[in-house]
């Protein structure tokens, strides 16, 4: 059986075994690329997500909770060797569920996911310096040290632009300190969290440690989690508007939050740049996975002298990506995730032509070749002599399109690039770096490329300011988010008090 044949039911997986919903509830899952019905999906209820949590809980309190930190680190090796093992499978959920190219799929989403696992098993074994020895004010001597421990049940609800990426990037951090994890994928995209589920138990995660919990958000699956008190922390990626009512209903139990949320990237070329490795750059920043990446440029500062060729140089790379089967090599376009959102994006295109845009191309629906005529295609599209103030500048669309404006000097696109309510991520191409490390230290961001683009190495921090999130991800962060810590005073000298 095809591996999209053996996902047509997706259930949940709780306490280390496949769980229909109590009350029968499923809804279609579609493929992206097509528009057909691939499966079905179980919708939890508070009953399933009540079990999940118990079971995490429970998981806690025996041998999982008495690991050691080089346990961890190797079984989330192991679980790094597992996707690899089944990176065919993983590719056909990835691509089955989102309709991203499998080259994205095989060569960004699969090594991104198998790193964290990697990364994450190194940070766990490491032992930090969070020791003191302390004369006390009577001439003993005294240690004073921390003490780190797991948090407890870490939440983690998911959005569908990178399914298994984004949640090993939380999975991985929270096992590797010991936690237990409900994930809550989203409803768009349910099937490589069950492939990870047969993953880490084959690779050694006890029952209960790890569990997935299917449905939607608002008054399903998403909020029973968000507001159940036997969770300790909450990881979100999604929406900003999500983001904000989820830190309202999660601050009913008061729970250690990390919010990763959305944006409205730039990215500056300055006329000194290389202009070949700013236009590919600036292209894969804006069209990658069909523009739906949280770190995707949506708006594009170019200096005065170049603005009209590199607008040119944009508008032949955008019109020279391959629309077509996720599975062909040559395809480096996708279909957006589905009807609804290409609804929403089309509502842009039309919002940006009635405000006076100058389309420079696309601005519509492709004409697909038979078989992916009921996909949700949309053509790359590029924009030019919008305000700084309109609404196509200013919101987060996700969709494969930028907005293109010249400016005059370093003070002019500071402030344009400033002046959203978002604070994820900015590109800066110049060959001057003094001037890009003069600039990028004053945009109000939290990732920022110099003559560059891509996924950051989880060992940093990651994420954003203002709307963009609270917290990061990656590195130390994570550490924190996953870990409580106790402060241990010990007076060495017994004989005196
Ligand atoms: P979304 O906010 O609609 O949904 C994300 C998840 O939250 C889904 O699992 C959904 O079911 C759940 N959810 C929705 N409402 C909920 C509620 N009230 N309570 C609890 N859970 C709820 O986001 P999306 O459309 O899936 O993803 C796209 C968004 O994600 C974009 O805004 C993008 O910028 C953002 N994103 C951010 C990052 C980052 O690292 N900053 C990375 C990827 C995506």
């Amino acid at each position: 059986m095809s591996e999209s044949g053996r996902w047509r039911e997706i259930l949940h997986w709780i306490n280390g075994e496949w769980v229909y919903s109590e009350t029968g509830r499923t809804y279609p899952k579609r493929n992206p690329a097509t528009g057909e019905v691939m499966g079905q999906v179980q919708e939890a209820g508070r009953r399933e997500v009540n079990e999940a949590v118990a079971a995490a809980r429970r998981s806690m309190a025996g041998p999982w909770g008495r690991t050691s930190p080089s346990e961890r680190a190797d079984l989330l090796l192991r679980v790094a060797e597992g996707i690899q093992r089944r990176a065919d499978e993983f590719v056909e959920a990835e691509c089955g569920d989102t309709g991203k190219p499998h080259s994205l799929a095989r060569f960004l989403d699969l090594p991104s996911a198998v790193a964290s696992y990697r990364v994450f098993a190194q940070l766990a074994r490491e032992e930090s310096a969070e020791r003191l020895s302390i004369e006390t004010p009577d001439g003993k001597r005294a240690v004073n040290y921390i003490l780190r421990g797991a948090k407890g049940v870490v939440a983690a609800i998911c959005p569908w632009n990178a399914p298994l990426l984004i949640l090993s990037w939380k999975v991985a951090p929270a096992l590797a300190w010991g936690n237990a994890v409900v994930a809550k994928p989203s409803e768009e995209t349910p099937t490589s969290a069950n492939l990870l589920a047969e993953v880490l138990a084959e690779a050694g995660v006890p029952r209960g440690v790890y569990n997935v919990i299917h449905g939607f958000g608002g008054e399903s699956a998403g909020a029973f989690l968000t507001e159940h008190p036997g969770i300790d922390a909450l990881s979100f990626t999604g929406e900003t508007a999500t983001g904000k009512a989820i830190m309202k209903a999660a601050s009913q139990n008061l729970r250690s939050l990390s919010l990763e949320l959305g944006g409205k990237n730039p990215a500056i070329v300055f006329a000194d740049a290389d202009l070949n490795q700013a236009t590919v750059g600036t292209l894969r920043s804006v069209f990658a996975n069909c523009g739906q990446v949280c770190l995707a440029t949506e708006r594009v500062y170019v200096e005065r002298p170049i603005f009209q060729e590199f607008v040119q140089r944009l508008k032949a790379g955008a019109e020279s990506l391959k629309t077509g089967a996720p599975e062909r090599m040559e395809t480096t376009l996708g279909p957006l995730i589905s009807e609804r959102h290409r609804q929403r994006v089309l509502g842009h295109y039309e919002r940006a032509r009635a405000l006076g845009a100058h389309v420079v191309t696309g601005g519509g629906v492709p004409e697909m070749e038979h078989g992916l005529e009921g996909g949700y295609w949309i053509q790359p599209t590029i924009w030019t002599g919008l305000a700084e103030d309109s609404p196509i500048n200013q919101e987060e669309i996700f969709g494969p399109c930028c907005h293109v404006q010249p400016f005059d000097g370093e003070e002019e696109v500071i402030q344009m690039a400033n002046d959203t309510p978002y604070g994820l991520a900015c590109a800066l191409w110049s060959k001057d770096t003094a001037r890009a490390e003069r600039v990028g230290q004053r945009i109000a961001a939290g990732i920022l490329w110099v003559n560059s683009w891509g996924m950051p190495d989880l060992r940093l921090p990651f994420g954003g300011l203002k709307a963009s999130g609270l917290g990061r991800e990656g590195g130390n962060q994570a550490r924190d988010f996953n870990t409580e810590i106790k402060n241990v005073f010990v007076k060495l000298d017994s004989t005196s008090s």
